[in-house]
């Protein structure tokens, strides 16, 4: 469902991705893991093109580019619909309630009309457990796990084939973590697509159905949890879940 081929991305003089191939499938849950530095959030920026990259192709779904020559706007416009974003930072609209929020996401992708878009927002709110007294609340008020869980709401609005996390959790207070993993296990257990950047790496061994360690622009060493995360081949895997297990 997405495959990446030879990704490649500089900045300056700092070569940060080193040729990447990825294939994610649908309906699986990736988790990507890796010292500070080593790539990580810039592959995921590249997937929707928030960065762009230097060399390699990019397919997700039916929309695909080739980092050769300029990206044609329409094709960029097509790769970008097909993902959806979750930051560390959930950026929600401050002056927009929680439900304003996922509505207008529905609205901007013209997925629905109006009154259709209302109720479709506050199912998505209530499969991430925001009740009808929390939608109506401005993000000022919201809880970090609340914000984070309408931010996944936001995400699922657009009906993305993919979505993108990055690091959902580590703006969170720990007492917090756990209400924001809850929803992203469930939806992994509903086969939603995935590829979460994440640092927790007993939540990546239970939710993901492959774990990626990146490290320096290249991806070391993937597999099953079972593998890369307890039974790591690679020095440079061992090392770093040495330090981080
Ligand atoms: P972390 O675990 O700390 O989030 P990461 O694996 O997500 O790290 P990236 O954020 O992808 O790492 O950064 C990889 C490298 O690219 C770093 O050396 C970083 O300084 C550099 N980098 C990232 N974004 C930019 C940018 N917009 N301009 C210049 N350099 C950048
Ligand atoms: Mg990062």
């Amino acid at each position: 469902m997405i495959t990446v081929h030879n990704l490649r991305k500089n900045f300056g003089t700092n070569e940060v991705l080193k040729g990447i191939d990825l294939e994610v499938h649908r309906g699986e849950v990736v988790a990507v893991v890796g010292p500070s530095g080593s790539g990580k959030s810039t592959l995921l920026r590249c997937l929707n093109l928030l960065e762009s990259p230097d060399a390699g192709t990019i397919k997700i779904g039916d929309a695909q580019i080739s980092a050769e020559g300029k990206i044609p706007h329409s094709a960029a416009r097509a790769l970008r619909s097909k993902t959806a974003m979750v930051f560390q930072h959930y950026n929600l609209f401050r002056n927009r309630t929680a439900l304003n929020n996922v509505r207008d996401s529905i609205e901007m992708r013209k997925v629905a009309h109006r009154i259709e878009a209302t109720t479709i927002a506050q199912d998505l709110l209530r499969r991430v457990g925001i009740t009808a007294d929390v939608e109506r609340q401005y993000p000022i008020t919201l809880s970090g796990g609340q914000s984070q869980r309408v931010s996944i709401a936001r995400a699922l609005a657009i009906n993305p084939e993919a979505i993108l996390l990055d690091e959902p959790t580590s703006a969170l207070d720990p007492e917090l973590v756990g209400e924001v993993l809850t929803v992203i296990r469930q939806l992994a257990a509903e086969h939603t697509t995935m590829v979460i950047v994440t640092h927790e790496m007993t939540f990546a061994s239970e939710v993901a159905d492959r774990v990626i360690f990146m490290d320096d622009g290249q991806i070391v060493e993937q597999g099953p949890a079972r593998n890369v995360i307890f039974n790591p081949r690679h020095p440079r895997t061992k090392q770093f879940l040495g330090s981080s297990l």
